[in-house]
């Protein structure tokens, strides 16, 4: 691609990267996080679902939290390692590529 897209407006929770929607695939923003998350947690890229964050407010520390736990690192509604090898095992069991 040659034009320069304008940087979608990102957010982040818990070290992952998501667009204001709280979605890590986003038509709307044509957002796409998923090669920067995984590479995160030191994943290969592959086609897979896009996670979605529960929505979260931002606490006095400007710092995203989940909205049940009042936590900015639940490990329940954040726990993106956990959601990322699960959609990853669906991918590579749909046999995408
Ligand atoms: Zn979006
Ligand atoms: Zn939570």
């Amino acid at each position: 691609m040659a034009e320069i897209a304008p940087t979608p407006a990102t957010i982040e929770i818990n070290d992952g990267v998501f667009c204001t929607h709280f979605k890590e695939v986003c038509a709307e923003c044509e957002f796409d996080g998923r090669e920067e998350n995984d590479a995160f947690y030191g994943f290969e890229f592959i086609d897979r679902e896009g996670i979605e964050a529960p929505a979260g407010i931002v606490n006095k520390d400007g710092v995203y939290q989940c909205k049940k736990h009042s936590n900015a690192a639940c490990t329940q509604c954040y726990g993106w390692k956990k959601q990322i090898t699960r959609a990853r095992a669906v991918a590579k069991k749909a046999g995408k590529k």
